[in-house]
């Protein structure tokens, strides 16, 4: 039985696929003069195989009607793998320099790459990761390596990786992933939290999935329990059935909650709203009787694509957003980039910690037209419904007086174009670094609101990175360093008469919610899959109670002792999940 850290809760079973990053040697032995005709034989094949696999990716691609943009990004690897100056280079590699067709293949477009390494021109650097793309396609069809492209799986799958980007997997055809095991991944990196939202039943962390399991086995994956079964017995495929029919039960329950209020036995209301990547989404919202939406992750709009998407883009999918919504509110927030989420063509160098270098605001400094087109689309969307702008990442009141004289600098430029857009459309921040908690007082004097991002938060106070599996026993936002900083936030907001909302995945923690009840959060955001449990336990749970609890627990020393507490008054009250 493999275990790991469970992300999101589901039983399921069913085959599986198994995606090794696999280490491609490039062999550099020469070859003999009269295998140089079979070495190119074998380059032409391959050359072709690679095109057609390349066309089937696309014409799927065109049948879903994706984005024109990431069609064009396997044309241009056609064009790329057809084009004939690469076709001669890589003969004359074979012929002349005697290197067998894989070795020529990544020789050739080494050479190539390491050229547009030197050059200004952006647009030609991008085409770096294309060329990439292309070298490991023949390469591994070469060496027979299989090639998975998860946008084209066409059976339902458990799939298990090593390792996946959060753009790996908003690009993969998910509605067949129906379960995820990863080796590497924590509980807040950025794929644990698409998953969540997907409600794909995952585990994460598991460090030795992909040698254990074969693609094709049959796998059992229990995510309540933290259990990962290999071609299971019948006896405890019955078993785990059982845990199944409740786990669908408890689920049907909580449906039932959709149209009442997040309110306190004792009448205390709280705002609770979702977390949405793009408008694909919006349809969960409307399941899960959220109220608004609480942050919008706009950065997965940038990913998957070869260039930033143009200002009219981004306003039709706001104002889309808006307008569905209204009057509900839509807290955009503002790129988000750098970290673990990476976007090609914005070009950050290579960092050795990008955690703490060049992410989200801090490109406003070296990208500027990014952010500034997109601040555009937004402010040009607020006259469709209940816009309002978020900043992530902020450490400094400069900051924030920066993105406020750069927000109305473009008001004037709309303004002066005629545009119609709201003058006075609401900015907030999110609280995500110690720096901002402990200066929230003097930052809540300058904005509108502010939103509790305790996925970062915690790793910043931690010194604990989010996504690094090996060291998540010590990552806990319910640590008495975290929760102090939180119930200073609250209440440095509320003296300034500013609204908290709390949208990192602590608000989704049912664990938890006692404590932000008792805090006095006013708004939870969260994946709409999580809202029905947490209103649950809101309804279950009086306002003054929480409020002494929560009191008594950031008095207390220790993550343990807090848990210990929170633990005693669920038991005591039957509150289990
Ligand atoms: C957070 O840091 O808590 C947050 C909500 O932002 P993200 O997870 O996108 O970094
Ligand atoms: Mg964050």
């Amino acid at each position: 039985m493999i275990k790991g850290i469970p992300v999101s809760p589901g039983i399921i079973s069913g085959n599986c696929v198994v995606l090794k990053k696999e280490k491609i040697a490039i062999n550099y032995k020469k070859i003999s003069k009269c295998q140089v005709r079979d070495e190119i034989n074998v380059f032409s094949y391959n050359k072709k195989k690679s095109v057609d696999q390349i066309k089937s990716i696309k014409n799927f691609l065109k049948k879903k009607k994706v984005d024109k943009e990431k069609i064009e990004i396997f044309e241009g690897h056609i064009m790329l793998i057809e084009d004939e100056e690469f076709e001669r280079d890589v003969i004359s590699c074979i012929q002349d320099e005697y290197y067998r067709s894989s070795t020529a293949v990544a020789k050739v477009i080494d050479r190539q790459i390491s050229i547009l390494r030197n050059v200004k021109d952006e647009y030609l650097k991008n085409r770096i990761i294309d060329f990439k793309d292309i070298r490991e396609r023949i390469v591994k069809n070469i060496m027979k390596i299989p090639i998975i492209d998860l946008s084209t799986i066409s059976k339902k799958i458990i799939l298990i990786a090593e390792d996946l980007s959060p753009s790996d997997i908003v690009q993969s055809k998910t509605e067949k992933i129906i379960g995820l095991i990863m080796d590497k991944g924590n509980l807040n990196s950025h794929v644990s939290i698409i998953a969540k939202s997907l409600d794909i039943p995952t585990i994460v962390g598991t460090k030795h999935a992909t040698k254990l399991i074969e693609t094709n086995d049959h796998i059992i994956l229990d995510s309540i329990n933290n259990r990962i079964y290999r071609n299971p017995s019948q006896e405890k495929i019955e078993e785990v059935n059982k845990i199944k029919i409740n786990h669908a039960i408890w689920k049907k329950e909580l449906k039932k909650l959709k149209h009442f209020p997040a309110i306190t036995l004792d009448n205390h209301k709280f705002s609770l709203q979702s977390n949405i990547r793009d408008n694909t989404e919006i349809n969960l919202i409307e399941k899960s009787g959220s109220e608004g939406i609480g942050l919008y992750r706009t950065e997965f709009l940038f990913m998957n694509r070869s260039n930033p998407p143009t200002e009219e883009e981004q306003f039709q999918t706001y104002k889309e957003v808006a307008e569905i919504m209204n009057p509900r509110p839509v807290i955009i927030r503002t790129i988000d980039i750098g970290g673990d989420k990476f976007v090609p063509y914005i070009n950050i160098p290579k960092e050795e910690n990008p955690f703490l270098g060049l992410r989200a605001i801090r490109i406003i400094k070296n990208k500027e037209d990014i952010m500034l087109t997109q601040l555009r689309a937004i402010l040009r969307a607020t006259h469709f419904g209940n816009l309002k702008i978020m900043f992530p990442m902020v450490i400094s009141l400069e900051e924030i007086l920066h993105l406020k004289s750069q927000l109305s600098f473009i008001k004037n430029q709309l303004s002066r174009k005629n545009y119609i857009f709201r003058e006075d459309i609401e900015i907030g921040i999110m609280i995500e670094t110690p720096s901002a908690a402990i200066i929230s007082r003097e930052l809540a004097k300058e904005v509108d609101f502010f939103s509790i991002g305790t996925n970062d938060l915690t790793q910043y106070t931690l010194a604990v990175d989010r996504g690094n599996q090996s060291i998540s026993y010590l990552y806990d936002p319910i640590s008495p360093s975290v929760l102090r900083l939180i119930k200073k936030v609250i209440e440095n907001a509320h003296q300034e008469g500013k609204e908290v909302s709390m949208c990192g995945e602590l608000a989704s923690d049912e664990f938890a919610t006692i404590i932000l009840v008792g805090m006095e959060l006013d708004k939870f955001s969260m994946n709409s899959v999580s809202i029905p449990k947490i209103k649950k336990q809101i309804r279950r749970l009086r306002f003054q109670e929480a409020k002494e609890i929560t009191e008594k627990i950031l008095r207390l020393p220790s993550s343990k002792e807090i848990r210990n507490e929170i633990e005693r008054f669920h038991k005591e009250n039957d509150m289990h999940f």
